[in-house]
């Protein structure tokens, strides 16, 4: 995106260019996420004096990109306020065009220098991908879109119970690597260091985020 564009959507958006770097962004989310597991909450940037802080511009420190599945609310599970997160949803967290200009949107205007990639156990999206020969309607692009997932957990699974999970890590982690590659915007900020991206995988059972390595998919 060019510098002038940049601009008149930051005059647009009124936004700040305060930048919070990736790693202190991973820090803050792994820190509230932790609290949340162990009850200890403090709800931060949740009162009336940080809604009107925030209601002139928006200065989010990162971007989840989440399943829609309504067990998994990034605020809460990473005890975050208003302003915080900018949060893209759907179902498999598949991105698609207007998903990619919401994220490219984030990092280029409003700065956010950090992408997490979040998917979670037990996703029915995933499952459906994994068990399901058709699908009604538009959710067949979902499913097409998690597939290639799918068939990898099925290479490299030991027993069948495992299949959802071990697909949800794949989906998480092919994900991550479709978005580094995204060109213009992500791609070229990944490269000179501007943005990192990182996949994880919320437990439904436990509330615990787990990141998973850069190199999860070369290990495997
Ligand atoms: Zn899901």
């Amino acid at each position: 995106m060019k510098k002038l564009q940049i601009l008149v959507l930051c005059l647009l958006t009124k936004a700040s260019f305060s930048q919070v770097p990736a790693d202190s962004a991973l820090v803050r989310l792994i820190e509230g996420n932790k609290r949340f597991v162990e009850g200890t909450t403090i709800k931060p940037n949740q009162s009336l004096e940080r809604l009107k802080e925030v209601s002139t511009g928006q200065n989010p420190f990162a971007i989840i990109v989440g399943c829609s599945d309504s067990r998994v609310p990034s605020e809460i599970i990473f005890d975050q306020g208003l302003g915080d997160l900018f949060i893209v949803r759907t179902a498999g967290q598949v991105s698609s065009y207007a998903s990619w200009g919401s994220i490219e949107f984030a990092n280029a205007v409003l700065k956010a220098k950090l992408i997490v990639v979040l998917g979670h156990t037990k996703c029915g999206a995933v499952a459906a991908a994994c068990n399901l020969p058709e699908v009604p309607g538009h959710i067949v692009t979902l499913i097409n879109e998690i597939k290639p997932a799918a068939t990898l957990a099925k290479e490299h699974i030991h027993k069948p119970e495992e299949l959802i999970d071990s697909a949800v890590y794949y989906n998480v982690a092919l994900q991550v690597e479709k978005l580094k590659q995204l060109e213009p915007v992500l791609s070229k900020a990944v490269i000179s260091g501007d943005l990192k991206i990182v996949g994880a995988v919320y437990n439904l059972s436990t509330g615990k985020v787990e990141f998973l390595p850069a190199d999860f998919l070369e290990k495997k």
